[in-house]
């Protein structure tokens, strides 16, 4: 079967290799799609990765059952969470596979097959495209969902989103389709205009003008919620400057660098902070929920590409021109 190899420094080649055997508890996925995710881009632009890829948003055909699995039959379509929980402990029984403490991550989903646990699946509707199943069932999707259940109260109306790649704009579009008036705001002309084709009212530059234009369009007093999407020393500190008092941040960006000042950031402006990593196994059912009321996420992809063409595909994704990126064998 053909595999994306990381051969770093911002190269990847596509190579021959043996389809992978489904350990017990595992099952064999003939990919359909696979996305490209910017935290994938760390090993792309560093050290590479031998044999393989990043790639962890896929959906696809069972053909192979390891020994062990009942839940699944030959032939059936899911898709996957590439965190994958013990199965056991309580978090897992409530379908919170990113909780659970020996959680693991799974890559190596650019490829025409891979292996993955039974229990990470979930088996699509009949009538589910390919396309949206990918962003329903991965984090393109799934952050954005899990960011928006976190700020559901009823008062929030502007919502920034900070950082416009793939997860920025997944926000940008699920909360104007829920209604919230959105501004977006990037250094990339590109995904400032992506951003306004998605629902954004506003889309503009972080430049050196960017509180005082938020505070323009807020009255002088900052949004309801400001999301970070860039994990950035800059991000970080404008969404802190951007939010109103008593607003909420929420992180989806990673960042490893502290650069928070309680008494500044939270104390005195009584700023509630959120975190956010990935998604619940058991939000997949809500995310197709959202998609047969009307949410059309395949408006998130910009450009789809034969697995045989993925180093072109990760080179244009690398200089930011893309919004969802989706690769087919
Ligand atoms: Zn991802
Ligand atoms: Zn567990």
């Amino acid at each position: 079967m053909k595999i994306l190899e990381f051969t770093g420094q911002a190269t990847s080649r596509v190579v021959e290799a043996d389809p992978p055997k489904p350990k017990p508890q595992e099952v064999l996925i003939q990919t359909a799609r696979s996305a490209i995710c910017g935290s994938e881009m760390k090993a792309y632009r560093g050290a590479g990765i031998a044999g393989g890829n990043g790639g962890h948003e896929a959906v696809g055909t069972v053909v192979e059952l390891g020994d062990g699995v009942t839940s699944l039959v030959p032939g059936q379509r899911v898709g996957v969470s590439a965190v994958v929980g013990c199965g056991e402990c309580a978090e897992c029984q409530r379908g919170r596979y990113t909780w659970c403490r020996s959680a693991k991550s799974r890559s190596q989903m650019h490829a025409e097959q891979f292996a993955i646990h039974a229990r990470a699946c979930s088996p699509l509707p009949d009538d589910l495209p390919w396309d949206e199943a990918t962003l329903l069932t991965g984090d393109g999707m799934g952050v954005p969902w899990h960011t928006a259940k976190k700020i559901d109260r009823a008062d929030i109306q502007t919502i920034i989103v900070m950082g416009l790649g793939p997860i920025g704009l997944g926000n940008v579009l699920l909360q104007a389709h829920l209604g919230r008036r959105v501004i977006g705001v990037d250094i990339v002309n590109y995904r400032i205009d992506f951003a306004k084709q998605l629902g954004a009212e506003v889309s503009i530059k972080a430049d050196d003008a960017l509180i005082d234009q938020i505070m323009d369009l807020t009255e002088g007093e900052g949004a309801d919620v400001v999301i970070d999407c860039a994990g950035q020393r800059a991000s970080v500190a404008n969404s802190f400057l951007a939010v109103r008092r008593g607003g909420i941040v929420v992180f989806n960006g990673e960042s490893n660098e502290e650069m928070l000042a309680p008494s500044r950031d939270f104390n005195r402006r009584e700023i509630w902070a959120v975190g956010c990593w990935y998604y619940f196994m058991s939000e997949v059912p809500e995310m197709f929920y959202l998609w047969r009321n009307g949410l059309d996420v395949t408006r998130m992809i910009s450009h789809r590409f034969p697995l045989a063409d993925a180093p072109e595909a990760f080179a244009l994704f690398d200089r930011w021109q893309t919004g969802k990126v989706l690769l087919h064998p």
